[in-house]
């Protein structure tokens, strides 16, 4: 078949930031290419796979020519002459050339640059799109979009502590629908920005980040700017919220609002919040550690909402595990990077599928124009997606995939609200 590695490549290039990542380039003996370019977190969870970083003065110690070095002289050698086809043999050989357990030894950008550009190559080869290759024919959902409209936290510079708000078109019968509607709302949001005299510039995401009064003046926005879009709150389109809680996790409080509450206090007000507008997930309500207070969060919760762990999970089995014992959440936050290849990826998705939670699969606040969740999201069913704002190329880029994939395959059917049931 040809399907065997000859070369493998990496390049230094640039995230959505300015910030250095890394490209992978996979060409096969028969011709076929493969590419991947990597994402990078902000408010990164401290249980995930460590990005390697060059250190010194160079881009800010942000470089990767090391993780690039890493791929053309350790990993290459190895990969060469490899069936693309074998994805989970190529995974296992990476996790094993690094040896450590949080691939702090070669990287987990480095890992992922390699695993991601293999698949990409795997399926060129084959010549079906990448959600079929990695999917096969079970693959059949076009999730439902959350689109991060408000930015706040670590990813704008404003008054604002909730890092994403989010647009949830759920009732829409189509995926191109859902953009529709979601792109109409954006439009109308930023009217309603500018009507207030707020700010109506973008953050990390794409978002607009204005400075508000409080967190609550961010939902009034939401639903206002749906009124004006003419859709209905509630049925047309829900709410999706991710504080990012350890952000503003310091000495057993959480500093959010201008005050000071323990986990039993900010869960009391977000209960409060689902009460008052049509909130339908909340992603890293509490901090990564709080182990107790989310099995608490999720008794009061759990049953009106999704509860989605990222900063909690970090995409790891091992703690997937946890929180199915502990009851912890009922949803898992699904990113590539964070745990560093792409068969430890599809086995957190189906650890969390199998025990009847749920999947978003989302990008990072540092991203490119790599597609590659879009296709990940089809393949495994996910029902859902998060990656970011209707602005900012780097992350339209992956609806637009979406759209076309919506398109060319009328075999593929819109998660709609079956995804959150
Ligand atoms: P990050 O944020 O990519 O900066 O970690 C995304 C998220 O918290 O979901
Ligand atoms: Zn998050």
């Amino acid at each position: 078949m040809g399907d065997k590695v000859r070369g493998v490549r990496a390049y230094e290039i640039l995230d959505s930031r300015g910030t250095p990542t890394l490209a992978v380039r996979v060409d096969l003996e028969d011709g076929s290419v493969g590419w991947s370019r990597v994402p990078s977190g902000a408010s990164t969870g401290r249980h995930e796979a460590v990005e390697l970083r060059d250190g010194g003065s160079r881009y800010g110690g942000r470089g990767v020519r090391q993780a690039a070095d890493h791929v053309d002289r350790i990993i290459a050698p190895v990969l060469v002459g490899w069936s693309a086809a074998d994805q989970a043999g190529v995974d296992e050989a990476l996790v094993g050339l690094d040896g450590s357990d949080n691939k702090s030894h070669l990287g987990a950008n480095t890992l992922l640059g390699v695993s991601l550009a293999v698949a990409q190559a795997a399926a060129a080869n084959v010549g079906v799109p990448l959600y079929r290759h990695l999917g096969g024919q079970a693959a059949s959902v076009l999730p439902v979009p959350m689109l991060n409209v408000l930015n706040g936290g670590v990813h704008a510079d404003n008054t604002v502590d909730i890092q994403e708000f989010m647009l949830v078109p759920w009732g829409a019968p189509t995926f191109p629908e859902a953009i529709r509607m979601a792109a109409e709302t954006f439009l109308a949001l930023k009217a309603q920005l500018r009507a207030r005299g707020l700010s109506t510039t973008v953050g990390d995401e794409g978002g607009f980040a204005p400075n508000l009064g409080d967190d609550r003046e961010g939902l009034d926005l939401l639903v206002a700017a749906m009124e004006d879009a003419g859709v209905a709150p509630e049925r047309d389109m829900a709410i999706a919220l991710d504080p990012a809680a350890t952000e503003f996790y310091r000495d057993g409080q959480y500093h959010v609002g201008g005050r000071a509450l323990s986990a039993d206090a900010l869960t009391a007000w977000y209960e409060e919040l689902v009460g008052a507008y049509p909130i339908v997930s909340l992603e890293d309500g509490l901090a990564e550690d709080d182990w107790e207070g989310w099995q608490t969060l999720c008794q009061r919760l759990g049953s009106k909402i999704q509860l989605v762990g990222d900063d909690l999970f970090v995409t790891n089995p091992e703690r997937i595990r946890r929180g199915l014992a502990e009851k912890s959440a009922n949803a898992v936050l699904i990113k590539l990077n964070q745990i560093g290849t792409v068969t430890e990826t599809l086995a957190a998705v189906r650890l969390a599928q199998q025990a009847g939670w749920r999947t978003v699969i989302s990008h990072r606040s540092g991203e490119t124009e790599d597609t590659t969740i879009a296709d990940l999201a089809v393949a495994v069913n996910a029902g859902q997606i998060k990656t970011g704002s209707l602005s900012r190329s780097e992350r339209v880029a992956k609806y637009n995939r979406l759209l076309l994939m919506a398109a060319d395959d009328p075999g593929l059917q819109y998660a709609g609200r079956a995804a959150f049931a």
